[in-house]
């Protein structure tokens, strides 16, 4: 029986991970679960999973869950996260978190992972490598904690790899769907709305990573995501747009030999995998019809997705030449804080690339040594985008 912790258990990743565990109850037990305001469905995968513990964002929160459960240990906002994550006994977390919070708990899980050992780290919130890329993959390696990624595109590199771990990769090539804006030019992309850009084509997913899927900063950071995961050069590894999102991701070998990992679009796949790795359980992904299919097909990333991808490729290629990892830090924040704002209603879509750009023009890239290091960048970023939209 492993148990769980799941970071972020109210989200798009956090339920569907918890209906994998509800398939699996003799393999799998949630024993710790976080959310941040949907406290009335935590209230209902409290009543069925009984978890041991529970950490909820506010205080008031936690006080009524308190008095109405007495049974189980309730914690309060980031510290309480902290200490849940010290005290509860887990043998897979699960970060399903939204953002740059998810970088400290991962951190913490690796920390116990280092002093107590048989500790996993399933990894579905991409921030934790896109920021604190190079201080959490070599505190991992040196703790020995696994970081089994849940990013759907890192999953299917991941099962090619199983077994040729010791082969060099030649090559790694994304699939991106394109999202609900592919092939549109700038015109036609200035004048869509917060609707539009939810509409996304194959995905359900949560509100902050559709419209990254929207930009495609979300295949920006995934690349990032990518030359952490797996160690490789930027130029390394290459998108294309697959908008059937059929195939999952590709690896190429030294011999010339792409493995790919396919499937019906589910996020289930990726989350099940990292809970039963290295085993396989079942699942009940509807099989994939080839004949029906027909065919698969690819495209080149143009436009202004492409100018997401570039930000990426940028700020690696920086952290190669001159060990600086600040750029990725504030792609990252500045587009935390330009998604909230065009959330708000409060910018255009087109914004948020624009504006990304011109802050990345301007950094003065530097070297990142501790986790400090990471949250002053981080606020530096989120202030530079309030300076220009309040
Ligand atoms: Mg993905």
């Amino acid at each position: 029986m492993k148990r769980v912790a799941i970071l972020g258990s109210t989200g798009s990743v956090g339920t569907q991970a918890l209906s994998v565990i509800a398939s699996n109850p003799r393999r799998l037990k949630p024993v710790l679960l976080s959310c941040k305001s949907r406290v009335d469905m935590l209230r209902n995968q409290i009543q069925r999973f009984h978890p041991e513990a529970v950490v909820i964002e506010r205080k008031e929160d936690a006080a009524e869950f308190r008095r109405e459960y007495h049974d189980i240990k309730v914690y309060c906002g980031a510290s309480g996260l902290d200490e849940a994550l010290a005290d509860t006994d887990f043998d897979i977390m699960l970060n399903a978190l939204v953002g740059i919070a998810g970088l400290k708990p991962t951190l913490a899980a690796i920390k116990k992972g280092a002093e107590i050992g048989g500790i996993s780290v399933a990894l579905a919130n991409k921030e934790t490598l896109v920021t604190g890329g190079r201080l959490v993959t070599e505190a991992a390696r040196k703790a020995g904690v696994p970081l089994v990624p849940v990013d759907s595109e890192h999953s299917a590199i991941f099962q090619c790899l199983q077994g040729n771990q010791e082969n060099p990769i030649k090559r790694i090539i994304l699939t991106a769907s394109g999202g609900p804006f592919r092939g549109y030019d700038r015109e036609r992309l200035s004048a869509v709305t917060l609707g539009d850009a939810l509409q996304h084509p194959n995905w359900k997913m949560g509100r902050k990573i559709t419209v990254d899927s929207a930009t495609m900063l979300n295949k920006g950071f995934e690349i990032i995501e990518a030359k952490w995961l797996y160690g490789i050069e930027a130029s390394r590894i290459e998108v294309a747009i697959h908008p059937q999102s059929i195939i999952h991701s590709l690896v190429e070998f030294e011999d010339g030999a792409l493995l790919a990992q396919l499937g019906n679009p589910d996020m289930k796949v990726p989350i099940s995998y990292a809970f039963s790795w290295p085993e396989r359980w079942a699942t009940d992904n509807r099989a994939l019809d080839l004949i029906g299919l027909r065919s698969l097909f690819f495209e080149e990333p143009l436009g202004e997705g492409r100018r997401s991808l570039d930000m990426a490729y940028r700020v690696l290629r920086e952290s190669e030449e001159t060990g600086h990892d600040s750029g990725s830090i504030v792609l990252n924040s500045a587009n935390e804080a330009l998604v909230e704002l065009f959330l708000a209603g409060k910018i255009p879509f087109l914004t948020i690339i624009d504006t990304l750009e011109r802050i990345l023009d301007r950094h003065e890239s530097k070297q990142i040594e501790t986790i400090g290091d990471i949250f002053e960048v981080d606020k530096e970023a989120r202030r530079a985008v309030a300076r220009r939209w309040k």
